[in-house]
């Protein structure tokens, strides 16, 4: 009665022959990732309640996600027509805190040192002709007391236990590098990310009971190497031969991983698991994998003359994972159904159609896995690029406006790139404007355990739709079935 063939399949970040990378002209988003910028009835323009010319924005805040420290946020508003507005109501993860009048519009002080994790603040503006306008900024507050911040002092600092990437090394610089990084180039001037690292459960090796830390390729990382002899920090400079660097990335990112996905989704399914992190191994070129049992990663050529780690990029270790996720969540996924996939000559795996398949599903939710921890920039393969926009099929930031059926003919159903269709349908409804994000991270966590290695994009969205019944009375219906009409789904 099972049609799926047992398969054993590298879940890679990358598809295998680089001469296959299908860079495409992506379009353009459906409106341009500002939030303080976007009339939320506009975006989709569906209420005609909530008319264009009616906004409410917020003063000095552009980004969409702002990852906030300090714990109480001065806000002010910029309401248009002023002349008819008669009130604005402010939510805190949809719960209606304040109103204010317009005379009240020029300082509000919220206080959250209450609370933490990703917090929506909402601004509802009622004017006297009916008609409203609606905002919204995200704040991503620490965890934990999370205390991890750019500091340019960081190697002589004792506030920290190791001195990383923010990400990786170009978003950390803000730019891409010339030359661009190869093991052994120093770094100093960008290894600044000074953290603590937290759950060790040993004080001399990187690992706890979610994750142990290796490498194949090099010197297993220990504080003796280290710049003071009893901390995490090393040189890169000094890097070549140990890849210490690639094994600190991994311990510090992936922990923060399971802490953030365990607050913000309720469950992180490796949690506990003991998985294996091989932080560098010199035979994979040019890609990272998940085996199905623990993370591998490589090296990348691209754009530079000497190698890298991968494992400079902290955006592969959450895609990697991603796989791991879901792979726990739903073992079944990893199986190989016939019926949907299929290969090409090279050995890549690709969708039968552009209603997709498994293969599909689980690099497009692998790829939102990143977007979820760096939401204020959730592009992917910075470092593996060298460039400011990784992997261009594959930013979320970018494909509002892409079909699965152009996808899928611009991919030739190349997992990969068909995939870049679901990272984009769970990023467009997790930012959507009128879907709660602590809603969503919910909802994605349990989808997780619903799919199965036969699954399509179109049997996600029934997913959804029954995970909305359930748990939501329904209230996101029109969201998900807008969004995935979008995609001609
Ligand atoms: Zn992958």
């Amino acid at each position: 009665m099972h049609s799926n063939k047992k398969y054993f399949l590298l879940w890679c970040f990358f598809l295998m022959p680089l001469l296959l990378m299908a860079f495409q002209n992506c379009g353009a988003r459906g409106f341009n990732g500002d939030a303080s910028t976007i009339d939320w009835a506009s975006v989709y323009g569906w209420d005609p309640m909530f008319p264009p010319d009616h906004t409410i924005v917020f003063v000095g805040r552009t980004s969409s996600f702002t990852f906030y420290q300090d714990l109480v946020l001065n806000v002010q508003f910029s309401v248009s027509p002023l002349d008819k507005l008669q009130s604005v109501t402010i939510s805190i993860n949809g719960v209606a805190q304040t109103t204010l009048k317009p005379e009240q519009l020029s300082s509000l002080n919220l206080d959250f040192s209450s609370l933490q994790g990703t917090v929506d603040v909402d601004a509802l503006a009622t004017f006297n002709d009916g008609k409203f306008a609606r905002n919204r900024i995200t704040l991503e507050l620490p965890l934990n007391g999370e205390t991890a911040k750019s500091d340019n002092n960081c190697f002589s600092s004792s506030d920290y236990d190791s001195c990383i990437f923010y990400k990786n090394p170009i978003a950390q610089k803000g730019a891409p590098f010339s030359p661009a990084i190869s093991a052994g180039t120093d770094l100093s001037l960008y290894q600044i990310y000074g953290v603590k690292l937290r759950n060790l459960a040993s004080s001399t090796a990187l690992r706890n009971d979610t994750f142990n830390i290796s490498v194949s390729t090099g010197t297993q990382a220990n504080k003796t190497q280290s710049v003071d002899g009893n901390s995490w920090k090393l040189s890169y400079a000094n890097d070549q031969a140990k890849h210490f660097n690639a094994q600190v990335m991994a311990y510090y990112w992936l922990n923060q991983m399971d802490e953030v996905f365990t607050y913000k989704m309720g469950v992180f399914y490796p949690h506990n698991k003991s998985i294996p992190i091989d932080a560098y191994n010199s035979s994979i070129d040019n890609n990272a994998y998940w085996d199905g049992t623990g993370i591998l990663m490589g090296f990348t050529t691209i754009d530079r003359s000497g190698k890298s780690e991968v494992a400079l990029g902290a955006d592969v270790y959450m895609h990697e994972m991603g796989h791991a996720n879901l792979a726990i969540a739903s073992p079944s996924t990893m199986n190989f159904d016939s019926n949907t996939h299929t290969t090409d000559q090279s050995g890549n795996l690709l969708c039968k159609t552009a209603v997709g398949c498994m293969g599909a599903i689980h690099e497009g939710q692998a790829d939102f896995h990143a977007a979820i921890m760096f939401p204020e920039n959730p592009r992917i393969g910075e470092h593996f690029f060298n460039n400011l926009d990784g992997l261009p099929y594959r930013n979320v930031l970018a494909n509002d406006s892409v079909s699965a059926a152009k996808a899928y003919y611009d991919n030739n159903g190349e997992i990969h790139g068909l995939g870049s269709v679901y990272a984009s349908i769970l990023w467009m409804l997790y930012t959507h404007p009128q879907m709660l994000k602590i809603d969503f991270q919910k909802m994605f966590a349990e989808h997780l355990t619903l799919l199965t290695a036969s699954s399509t994009f179109t049997t996600t969205k029934g997913i959804f739709l029954a995970i909305d019944t359930a748990k939501y009375g329904g209230k996101y219906q029109k969201i998900i079935t807008q969004v995935y009409a979008a995609k001609g789904l």
